[in-house]
Formats: structure tokens, sequence, C-alpha cells
């Protein structure tokens, strides 16, 4: 008996589904695609239950003729291409007539849409089967509603984030396409809830609806053409750069968004003489349309180049074009050369002179540090208490250097501690602590509550975890679009400082893989609001620190394993000399 038989179309869309359709914001993609490809400039987004009940979008597009509402969910239907050669010369969003069809095979799909003509339609699909067809009194445009995505995939389903997680990814989505398309307005709502709303205007106008006021004051304008391929767009200061903060550029060719490890690349190497820093960047490529293919994968996210050395080189060129009038940043570092000649100086873990992890290390070390072993309670660095009538007597002399780093003496050595990783370490076993045993930290409230401007996208996520920064002491209330009020911060943190830790806090939150939901909090919490480097600090607050550090069950490595401190012998010193 024959064994092979051909797939029903049914089958085949649904596995279409499973490469274009991942999730709910995949589907918010390629229909805001298809609106601006319409023509549009008005581009309402509304979700429920972070897009799995409902995804409704519509626009005021050209619409779609009567005739051809039925063939629009059909695979491989599409009015934009015509033969195989179109394919190397599209400027449209979409082509394979694959979004539709996809789409309608795993939910229950509403398609109204009125050309110019004096009626509109509304069609019915189910599991992309036309189920009722009748005409409707509606404006032009076209608006697609699509409930129930993954009904019949349930396993897809399965893999879904929860609801503010899917929101937070559709305006991650929708705000790629909002940068790449300024002249058109739009809006998302989750759940009724207007998060994001940007109207008609500059790309620069654009970027602050879309990164926040903050963010696009500190940017550099970038153009530059070299080898056909033309960049332009804005990056980051080197003023404005922040140590640690990872950000993903957003990358647009042709104006669709894409992702390309190569021009990220490109991006962070512009700014390595500044550090290792990832910057902001909005960075716009054109190039001719043979140069370059993005039919690589079914979402259109990849893009192959036929000369990948030269699109590096030129979006390179054209960043460092653009800082080259900016300052440059003093670089001293005792550190990074005792890191580069001396290894063996990095901070010692176990096999440090013997001693161990576990408490008797400790006061082991402590003891070097203050003969008489009196520690002092802990105090807070940016907040010290007055002093007590019995101050420690044998406090280390600490010194700073670069704003970064605390030097102190430990017995016969010298102590090199990087202050940023330090107070992560001590703020995160405080806050574990903390929420291991069910309590919130200390909070000062505020008198005079301030806003914050937080960015749209992280705007949902905030929601979820009003209540969880509520437990470090941040109080903080919803205060109109993507602004909130801070009524209350953690008691050690300066006020300047709390509005970008929630921001930080946020970041972290969302991406972090940790499953143990202590730890993953904790660690947000001390990775937000740890001192960072660059903060001078006064020789009490450095000694608090050094103390603290101390009495940590592990003073050497961060929560993540990084290197707290170096050591370095006064015998290796002499023989230095
Ligand atoms: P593609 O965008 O690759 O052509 P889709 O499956 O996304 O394929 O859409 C199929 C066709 O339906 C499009 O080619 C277009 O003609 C029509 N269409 C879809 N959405 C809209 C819209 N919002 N406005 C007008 N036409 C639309
Ligand atoms: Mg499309």
């Amino acid at each position: 008996m024959p064994q092979i038989q051909v797939l029903p179309d049914y089958v085949i869309n649904q596995i279409a589904a499973g490469e274009v359709i991942e999730r709910p914001a995949s589907a918010v993609k390629e229909l805001v695609e298809n609106s601006l490809d319409a023509g549009a400039t008005q581009i309402k987004v509304s979700v429920k239950k972070g897009g799995k009940d409902l995804i409704q979008i519509s626009d005021n597009g050209r619409g779609i003729e009567p005739e051809d509402i039925e063939k629009s969910v059909l695979r491989h239907a599409t009015s934009k291409l015509r033969d195989a050669s179109d394919l190397f010369k599209l400027s449209t969003n979409g082509f394979r007539g694959e979004a539709l069809s996809s789409i309608a095979s795993i939910s229950k799909l509403v398609i109204e849409s009125r050309t110019n003509a004096a009626i509109g339609i509304r069609a019915e699909f189910d599991g992309g089967v036309l189920k009722n067809r009748e005409e409707a009194a509606i404006p032009v445009g076209t608006s697609i509603s699509v409930n129930d995505l993954f009904f019949n995939a349930p396993v897809r389903a399965e893999f879904l984030k929860s609801d503010s997680v899917e929101n937070s990814r559709i305006l991650d989505c929708i705000i790629r396409l909002a940068m790449a398309n300024e002249n058109a307005r739009f809006e998302y709502r989750a759940d009724n809830r207007l998060l994001f709303c940007a109207a008609e205007g500059s790309l620069q106008a654009r970027i602050s609806d879309c990164l926040g006021a903050s963010v696009a004051r500190n940017l550099k304008e970038v153009e530059w053409e070299e080898f056909g391929v033309r960049v332009w767009g804005f990056v980051s200061s080197p003023e404005s750069l922040e140590a640690g903060k990872r950000n993903l550029p957003y990358i647009f060719l042709q104006k669709r968004p894409i992702y390309n490890a190569l021009i990220a690349k490109a991006i962070n190497q512009a700014y390595s003489s500044y550090g290792d820093y990832s910057p902001v960047a909005v960075i716009f490529l054109d190039m001719p349309l043979e140069t370059f293919d993005v039919n690589v994968h079914p979402a259109k996210r990849e893009v192959r180049f036929s000369r990948d050395s030269l699109v590096f080189q030129a979006v390179n060129h054209a960043i460092h074009n653009a800082l080259q009038n900016a300052i440059s940043y003093p670089s001293i570092s005792i550190v990074n050369t005792l890191r580069e000649n001396s290894p063996a100086y990095i901070a010692e873990s176990k096999a440090d002179e013997g001693m161990g992890y576990g408490v008797w290390g400790i006061e082991n070390k402590t003891q070097e540090l203050f003969p008489d072993n009196r520690i002092i309670p802990f105090e807070d660095p940016l907040n010290p208490k007055p002093q007590t009538p019995n101050p420690i007597p044998h406090t280390p002399e600490c010194l700073q250097i670069d704003k970064s780093y605390i030097i102190c003496e430990q017995g016969q050595s010298m102590l090199i501690i990087d202050q940023h990783r330090a107070h992560k370490s001590i703020l995160y076993e405080r806050a574990l602590q903390a929420l291991q045993k069910g309590e919130s930290l200390d909070g000062q409230e505020l008198l005079f509550p301030e806003t914050v401007e937080v960015p749209a996208v992280l705007s949902p996520i905030l929601e979820e975890q009003k209540s969880e920064l509520e437990k470090f002491g941040f109080h903080i209330e919803p205060f109109g679009y993507n602004t909130w009020q801070l009524r209350g911060i953690p008691a050690h943190l300066p006020l300047g400082s709390a509005g970008p830790a929630i921001i930080r806090f946020l970041e972290s939150a969302s991406e972090s893989k940790e499953s143990d939901i202590f730890k993953k909090n904790a660690l947000s919490y001390a990775n937000s609001s740890a001192i960072q480097r660059g903060m001078e600090l006064s020789p009490q607050e450095m000694k608090t620190i050094v103390l603290d550090l101390l009495s940590l069950p592990n003073p050497y490595e961060t929560p993540k394993g990084e290197a707290i401190f170096m050591k370095m012998p006064v015998e290796d010193i002499k023989r230095k000399f």
C-alpha cells in the first residue's frame, strides 16, 4: 500500500503557523505590517489576556477588495508579489502570503474591511474555514480580530508566558514597527489600558515616545554613507553610557525591523574606547535591494547580506564618526594593570590562605582587620546614622580610586574592592534573607512624592512587579500614561537613584532565567539598587561596605560569580620594586 500522501491544506497551514506565529506578538507583528503595507496612517492594537483571548488591529489603510477577502486567508495568497524575480526587490513588509492563512488556521478570525467602495464586508473564519460573510457599514480600512489564538494548538499555548510578559513582547514589536514608521499614529491597549501611544512626528519624537524622553535627550545623530550602504539614526552619547546596562539595538533594514548580531557587534565595537558598553542605538540601513536577502526565515526577522564585512564597516564607521567630537573618558586603572599582569591577585576563592567560605574564615578575616573583633552594627553606606558613642577603634583606612574601587589594608595585604560588586552582594544577601523569612526591607516614605517615567515596554512588567518592589521599599502607584508616582523608596537609596533603580529592576526581572523566585527578585533588587561605579563615597561609607562585605558568607564573589576584590600581599608589592 502506498505510504506517502500530500497533506491537506489545513495541516500545511498549521505547520506554517508554527514557524510564523510563535506567540501573540508574532501575530501582532504580521497584522501591523499588513496595515502599514496597506498605507495606513493610523493603527490601533488592542489585546485581551496577553493576546491569547483577543488581538484586534484596526487601520485606515486602503482596505481589501470584497472579492479578495476569502483569498486573503489562503496560503501563499498575496497582493504584493507576482513572480520570483520580485522576491529580490521587495519594498513591502509582507510578501509570502503566509501570515493571514497561518493566523486563521489556529484561531477564530473576523475580517472587516472596506475599500473606497460604499459598503464594506465582514467575514468570519473558524480554523481558516469561512463561517459567515455579510455586508457591513464600516469606515474605510481594515479591522482584524483574532479570537482564541492557538485554540487548536494547545501545545503552543502551553509555552506562552504570563499575560504581562506577552503584553510586553507585543509592545516591543509595536515599538520596533513604530520607530520605523514615524508618519503613522499608533495606539496599543492591553485589557483596555492604554500602554503605548505615539502621534505622527519626527524620528526623534518617535524615539522619545518609545524609549522615554530622558533617553532621547542623550542621543547623537548618525548619518553616513559608504560602500553604497547608508547608515542613519541615533546612538547614545558617550557621556550617557551606563556601566553594566545591556541595551539591545534597534536595527532596521529598508525600514524593516531586523535582528542581526553582526550589526549589533559593529555598534558596540565603535564604543570600545570608552569601555565595554552596549549603548542605546536606533540604526537604519539602506542599501541596494539586490545586496541582501530577507527571505531566510518565514518571520522575516533574519537577513543575509551579500557582503557582510562592508556592512559591518559602514555601521562601525558611521558610529565612530558620530562620536568623534565627543569627550573621551579618563582611563585610570591600577586594577586593570594588576589584573593583566598578575592574574593571581584576582580575588582568590576557596584556596585563599587556607580559609574557606565558612564562618570561621570570615571571622578570621574580620579579626585581621579589627584585632579586637568588634564589629559595628550594620549601617547603610549611603544613609549613615549618627555616630554611636562607641565607634570602632581600628577601622581600616580606605581610599577610593576612580570613584569605583576601594583600597584598604588587610593584615599584610592590600585589598582592591570593586564597590559596585561588593554592595551588590551585600544587598543580595540582605534581601534574600528578608524574602525567605517573609519580611520586607526598610523603606522611607517620601514627603513629596516624585514621578518617574517608565519606558512603555516595561509598564506591563511594572504592573506585575509592583507588589514585589514594595517588599524592597519601593512604594509606587500608577500616575497617568507611562508615569508612576514614587511614594516610598528603599532606606539606603538616594532619591535621584530610585527611578533608574526601578527601571533596572524591571529589566533584570524580565530577563532573568533564575527559577527560584526569592533569588531572582533579590538579585534584581541588588543589581538595580547597588551603588554604581563612578559614585564618590565618604570614608565612613567605604568602611561600612568593607565591614559588611567581610561579614558575608561568601565575600569573594557576587551571586553571579564575579570576583569582588583582589588581594596583593605586601611581599609581592616589595617584589615589584
Ligand atoms: P502578505 O502580507 O505576505 O501578502 P498576508 O497573509 O499577511 O500576506 O496577507 C494576505 C493579503 O491580504 C495581503 O497581500 C493583502 O492583500 C491583504 N491584507 C491583509 N491585511 C490587510 C490590511 N490590513 N489592509 C489591506 N489589505 C490587507
Ligand atoms: Mg503580511
